[in-house]
């Protein structure tokens, strides 16, 4: 794989700031979901299931976007201090093609497929 050239960067950085503002939003939009269902609302059993389970499932949904808020905000650091775009494992250059699919990534496709693989 070729490292990086300036431009391919910037478009990625741009990627990640887009992606950052949308994680950011949707998991603002998740929070009001997500708020505690008031088991005092005069509502019947089935609706109250219904509410918690949407509840459970805006806090999973949440819980992911949190995740990779995160990963996003590691890889426009790693931009910033000029390590972005080589695997964390074998220190690999990643290569635009994956990176522009999922900029966020840490990991060389190679390395993915063993983490996954592991299970882990
Ligand atoms: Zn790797």
């Amino acid at each position: 794989m070729t490292e990086l050239d300036e431009q391919q960067l910037e478009e990625l950085r741009r990627n990640l700031e887009t992606l950052r503002s949308e994680l950011g939003a949707q998991r603002q939009r998740g929070e009001a979901n997500a708020a505690p269902v008031d088991v005092n609302l005069p509502i019947g059993r089935l609706t109250r299931m219904d509410a918690l389970q949407q509840q459970h499932m805006a806090r999973a949904s949440q819980e992911g976007h949190g995740l990779r808020l995160r990963e996003v905000a590691v890889a426009l650091a790693a931009i910033d201090s000029g390590d972005y775009g080589y695997c964390r494992q074998c220190g690999e250059a990643i290569g635009f093609p994956r990176l522009k699919a999922r900029p966020e990534t840490r990991y060389c496709i190679h390395c993915q497929d063993n983490i996954e693989s592991r299970g882990a």
